[in-house]
């Protein structure tokens, strides 16, 4: 049984408006109880299994150890869950766990909209009414996520305040349960937010660690690489590993265009500084005013501003190392794991196989890396075909306009 707590080191807490005190404090005895019966666990598992598809293979990346001449690559393939990322993994437990403490409405934020994704479509498989707020902004730059959430069947709606973004879209769906807890649970997406969410999550995803420490028994494993957005897929593939010295715990951020205000979204191993936004205290991207900066990702699941409670208390005591790739590097990856394994990581997966493709060289031939492809890359394609082959993509977007209006 897992030990929880409000803050990590000086960071988590539950900043929050005393009218989302109640609901808060309901999640959290329902989680803490829930993670105890042995009845939620089976149940958990089983689903994990009909569902998601659990577990998810750990692949032997031959070719690519044998060029890069160094320690081992093995590849954790998320990207083979249902709907492509860890992100269902989170999904599939909230919606359990509201099921048991009878709530019959699901509401949720999403950004890019991987969340908004995975959460549409547990709630088709549950049978359970879902909200999904997103920013206008987004709306427009996402379509074909708005499009899958709208074919499970989910309501989005476009929030228009603010910057028409993600934060804009955790404000609204923050106003919805405080008029609404009775019935309805807010399914947040990342390992951050007021406690009990940095815990929740943390544990929904710790089932990615779990098997990759079954997976590599017999293996010397010399680091673990994770990208780190929120920092849902890094926590939960780190969770056995957090209080064992080794191996080697590696958190990947965004590092854009480079370095620059706006361009990048590091907050760990770059400008970032502790503040407290949206209910919990962490590292931030704060402008002078201490409002949130824009930032800046080739991945958008990486481009945010905050990160983790749990993952700055680690950064902090140097238990987890953080490093950042920049989108050049991001796309060279994914190229090169494509070509070479086969498999085509999300960009921002691709985050953390470029911190392999630099790291193996540097060690033995007998130690393992291992690398979380939190997701695939099927969903970049309207982003990554502009990088990798310009001119057909877009000659093909015409096409597709043309025959849509003739
Ligand atoms: C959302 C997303 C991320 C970033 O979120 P975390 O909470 O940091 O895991 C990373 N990879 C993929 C594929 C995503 O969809």
């Amino acid at each position: 049984m897992p030990v929880f707590n409000d803050f990590f080191g000086q960071f988590g807490g539950r900043f929050v408006a005393e009218v989302l005190r109640a609901p808060l404090e309901e999640l959290e005895n329902a989680f803490i109880t829930a993670m105890g019966d042995p009845n939620f666990l089976n149940e958990l598992a089983q689903i994990q299994k009909e569902y998601i598809g659990r577990p998810t293979p750990l692949l032997p990346a031959r070719n690519a150890s044998k060029l890069l001449g160094g320690a081992q690559i093995y590849i954790k393939l998320e990207g083979l869950a249902n709907t492509g990322a860890h992100k269902i993994n989170n999904a599939v437990g909230q919606v359990l766990l509201a099921r048991r403490m009878g709530k019959t409405r699901i509401i949720a934020e999403t950004g890019a909209g991987q969340h908004g994704v995975a959460t549409a479509a547990v709630c088709a498989k549950f049978g359970l009414p879902c909200r999904i707020y997103m920013g206008e902004v987004d709306i427009r730059r996402q379509r074909p996520n708005v499009f899958l959430m709208e074919l499970y069947g989910a309501e989005v709606v476009s929030v228009k305040s603010g910057s028409q973004t993600l934060k804009d879209a955790v404000n609204e769906a923050l106003r919805d349960w405080s008029g609404s807890f009775p019935d309805t649970h807010y399914l947040l997406g990342s390992a951050l937010g007021p406690s009990p969410f940095p815990d929740m999550v943390r544990e929904f995803q710790a089932v990615i660690g779990r098997e990759v420490a079954q997976q590599t028994q017999d293996l010397n494993v010399a680091a673990m690489i994770a990208c780190v957005g929120g920092g849902s897929n890094s926590i939960g593939f780190f969770e056995p590993f957090l209080d064992k010295p080794r191996p080697r715990l590696i958190g990947v951020e965004a590092g854009g265009r480079g370095p620059g205000h706006g361009q990048n979204a590091v907050r760990m191993s770059g400008e970032g500084r502790p503040g407290i936004v949206q209910g919990y205290k962490s590292f931030f991207l704060l402008d002078d005013d201490g409002q949130v900066m824009d930032t800046h990702s080739v991945s958008a699941g990486l481009d945010y501003a905050g990160i983790g409670p749990q993952l700055a208390a680690l950064g902090q005591t140097g238990r987890i190392e953080f490093t950042s790739a920049s989108d050049t590097e991001v796309l060279d990856a994914v190229k090169f794991f494509a070509r070479h394994e086969g498999v085509v990581f999300a960009l921002e997966s691709a985050h953390a196989g470029a911190v392999a493709l630099k790291l193996a060289p540097t060690l033995p031939r007998d130690q393992a890396l291992i690398v979380n492809m939190s997701g695939r890359g099927d969903k970049d394609i309207f982003i990554s075909a502009k990088y990798i082959n310009p001119e057909p993509w877009f000659q093909f977007l015409k096409d597709e306009v043309q025959r849509h209006e003739s």
